[in-house]
């Protein structure tokens, strides 16, 4: 799943970031709130998470556009004040969900995870496909009931598969969701995981849909 993260505090954008991608997001980060509007129109995420306080704008006043331009992006709000009127104005705005700071990393980790979650419409942490078992909480994976190792990077191309299985993700969609912006993907980077995955779940396990991806087998 790819994150758009709006922070103007850069050790905290720092650590996030980190956290996050531990946690198998791909994220991009912007400082500002005229960039956050450009991505998300430019390059848009699965999930926003927007800082309020920003140097050049509100971020009430990026949610409220973002809004207006009728997107449902699903959208986290953090914010240092704890008035009530901002959280109530966050909420009207259309936000999903509101943090306060400082808060605990393992918090805002769970509220992300149920964003998610109502993207892909799965009531709780697992996701069941077949005798595929993801544990999206605890990263792992189980094929009919034994553990799978799979590295960060797979199991970022099968949570992607996942989220809507049968679905075709064409393989630049698929480095969307598995890489941030500006980092190095070697041009064969989805075919490498694609052949590990197989490998690691059963060959037809994915299917390739020539000339346009791949996708999951529903079962
Ligand atoms: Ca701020």
């Amino acid at each position: 799943m790819r994150l758009l993260l709006v922070e103007d505090d850069a050790p905290l954008a720092a650590a996030l970031t980190q956290a996050l991608r531990e946690q198998g997001f791909a994220v991009n980060h912007v400082a500002q709130g005229a960039d956050a509007l450009r991505a998300v129109t430019d390059d848009p995420p699965d999930l926003l998470v927007l800082d309020l306080g920003l140097p050049d704008r509100d971020g009430l006043d990026v949610l409220r556009q973002l809004r207006r331009a009728g997107g449902r992006l699903p959208v986290l709000l953090l914010t240092a004040r704890d008035a009530v009127a901002d959280k109530v104005a966050g909420l009207d705005l259309g936000a999903d969900d509101y943090l306060p700071k400082p808060f605990e990393m393992p918090e805002l980790l769970a509220r992300i995870r149920a964003l998610g979650r109502r993207l892909g419409a799965t009531p709780s942490s697992l996701v069941e496909i077949g005798d595929l078992q993801l544990d999206t909480a605890s990263l792992q994976v189980r094929r009919s009931g034994e553990p799978v190792e799979l590295s960060r990077r797979e199991y970022m191309l099968l949570s992607a598969l996942a989220e809507q299985p049968g679905r075709v993700l064409t393989r630049a969609a698929l480095e969307g969701k598995l890489y941030a912006w500006g980092e190095e993907i070697a041009s064969n980077a989805i075919e490498v995981h694609i052949h590990h995955l197989r490998r690691k779940l059963g060959a037809d396990r994915i299917l390739t849909v020539r000339g346009v991806g791949y996708r999951l087998r529903p079962t």
